[in-house]
């Protein structure tokens, strides 16, 4: 096995600019290649072969590797694990000047961007795309119990309906069939395909996933604004969506008319209105750099956002202009129509966003994943969110945007660093911590790091309150009393207008195995009564208290938009089907 992982760590060193995709293709193609049956090494295997080659001068240092394969693995932080799955090609209506248009892509993708790639080669098959990528996920370690399903090409609600039902079935097809030994084949897509049918063949599969081994648990599409409207949100409600990425690029009329994105700034308000009151949450894409743009302009765009209740999104991905050559903007650049901003400006630029960003907001990505070779002006920095944090720390700065809060990327010290190894030796570390009164609760599962443990005396409930698309926005957190660092959140969202008048849009909690020992002042006061002390996660805490916001607000009904996959959690704190909802009577 050695000698197979020295020979992999020897081709990863000489990858320019490695991603978690790219070492995973290598590995495969390098076990492919060798006839080699086993498992792929894993991450910590690689590194610490890294190191003794280092040490015997066999390979010289990788920065960007060595970064990649000490990172603990973002996309199953919580135990859930993200999987991207391309549609077909497709006519988008768009018109974008920046957007690539590439022969049997969809629209806005490239053959050899990473999960395009993947796609491409299984034919963008639904149900060949998941089961690989399931499958691929489980021998790199991961977990696959909980999926987080994102379907990306163009304009999701510019394909046929049919072939949107079927895309979705399959997926769900995919997760619960998996497990079976024999070998299930993918249906194809044919146009005669019934609506009616495919409606009634993807309850049963969703009702299936509530109960099975591979459970999706969130289901994100991508769209247009002006294709968002109550017929197009509820057929992505029945396909079982809960969180839409809203391509924008800016909420400035001029630039959209320049970039012929064929919307203009109602649209936008519109929408994110209407995805509001039907409980989904927005991810908002944004283009600094674009023609007719300046840093001051992207500033003022940003401004906007967060200033006017109109916008005011959950999320946002900031993916500044580039040059690809399929693109119109290929043509003004050649021209001389178009400049993009110097590197130095465009980081510059990005910083001055970074500070205007509140806490609710999380930035979900910072560049898009183009192979450098493709871009023709622009950034090529793969790593520019790193050199942008590394750049504001060096000016004293620091982004407040709920990513960079999230418990699991704090730098931590693992805590093997003290030396406990096992989850026995961690469990009776932290009882003896308790015992002396180090600390108030204990978590349920030991397998913190350091980081977070000494985080656990100071977490507190935090309530940020706002405005937004007509309705009150209750940002429910828990988090360390400096506010550095979030465990725990809950979107609640009270509008008398809204489908319900209150929804819980998001609940999420890092770390699936934090659990909290409240101790109610009654309790610490009467020590015999030792019932009192409730032994609850953040989850059902963060419930409890939308619950107690609502009766406030003189509200008692309490909706969910739930993934299908955690359609049971929620079941089990009282809330019942309701539409495509999961609602529960406040007494
Ligand atoms: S709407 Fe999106 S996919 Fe369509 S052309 Fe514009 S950017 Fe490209
Ligand atoms: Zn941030």
């Amino acid at each position: 096995m050695k000698n197979i992982v020295e020979e992999i760590v020897l081709k990863a060193v000489k990858m320019k600019q490695p991603t978690m995709e790219a070492l995973d293709v290598l590995k495969r193609n390098f076990l492919r290649a060798e006839k080699v049956k086993s498992v792929a090494p894993k991450k910590s295997d690689l590194l610490k072969v890294y190191h003794e080659m280092i040490k015997k001068n066999k390979i010289k240092p990788n920065f960007y590797l060595e970064k990649l394969l000490t990172k603990r693995a973002v996309r199953t932080l919580s135990g859930v694990s993200i999987i991207t799955v391309l549609t077909k090609s497709y006519p988008c209506p768009g018109k974008c000047i920046y957007c690539p248009d590439e022969k049997d892509m969809p629209k806005s993708y490239i053959s050899d961007e990473p999960a395009a790639a993947r796609a491409l080669q299984l034919e963008f098959d639904p149900y060949e795309q998941v089961v690989r990528r399931i499958d691929s996920l489980k021998k790199n370690g991961h977990p696959t119990e909980k999926i987080e399903l994102i379907v990306k090409g163009g304009t999701w609600n510019a394909y046929p309906l049919q072939y949107q039902y079927w895309f979705i079935l399959n997926c769900f097809k995919a997760s619960n069939l998996i497990s079976q030994k024999s070998k299930v084949k993918s249906q194809k897509f044919n146009s005669k395909l019934k609506i009616e049918k495919l409606k009634k063949d993807l309850l049963v599969e969703q009702r299936k996933n509530e109960k099975a081994k591979h459970r999706i648990v969130g289901l994100t599409l991508e769209t247009r604004p002006d294709f968002i409207n109550e017929k197009t949100v509820w057929e992505m409600r029945e396909q079982g969506c809960t969180r839409i990425e809203l391509g924008a690029q800016t909420v400035d009329e001029q630039i959209l008319k320049i970039i012929k994105r064929g919307h203009g700034i109602l649209e936008i308000k519109n929408a994110m209105h209407l995805l509001k009151l039907y409980g989904f949450k927005v991810d908002l894409h944004l283009m600094p750099q674009l023609p007719g743009s300046t840093p001051s302009k992207d500033l003022k765009m940003m401004l906007e956002i967060f200033k006017n209740p109109d916008y005011r999104p959950d999320m946002i991905k900031i993916y500044p202009c580039t040059v690809v050559k399929n693109s119109e903007l290929y043509t003004w650049l050649q021209k001389g129509k178009y400049k993009p901003y110097s590197d130095k400006k465009l980081i510059e630029t990005i910083i001055s966003l970074k500070k205007e960003i509140p806490r609710y907001v999380r930035i979900s990505r910072l560049i898009r994943d183009i192979p450098s070779h493709h871009i023709k002006a622009g950034n090529k920095m793969t790593n520019l969110r790193q050199v942008i944090q590394v750049e504001m720390e060096k000016q004293g700065l620091k982004c407040n945007c709920l990513r960079c809060r999230e418990i699991g990327h704090q730098p931590g010290l693992q805590t093997t660093e003290y030396g406990l190894q096992t989850k026995k030796q961690a469990l009776s570390f932290l009882r003896k911590q308790e015992s002396i009164g180090r600390l108030s609760w204990i978590p349920a599962f030991a397998g913190m790091t350091t980081k977070e443990l000494s985080y656990t005396k100071s977490i507190s409930l935090f309530i940020d309150k706002y405005e937004a698309s007509g309705g009150i926005e209750y940002f429910l957190s828990f988090e360390d009393k400096d506010r550095n660092v979030v465990f725990a959140f809950c979107r609640l969202r009270i509008d008398k207008n809204g489908l319900f008048p209150a929804f819980i849009r998001e609940l999420h909690t890092y770390g699936q195995s934090l659990a909290i020992k409240l101790e109610s002042s009654k309790a610490i006061k009467n020590k015999k009564n030792d019932n009192e002390v409730q032994h609850t996660g953040f989850g059902k805490q963060l419930v409890i208290m939308a619950e107690k916001i609502c009766k406030e607000n003189d509200i008692n009904t309490l909706a969910v938009i739930s993934g299908v996959g955690v359609k049971g959690y929620y079941k089990k704190l009282g809330f019942k089907e309701n539409q495509t909802y999961l609602v529960k009577k406040i007494k």
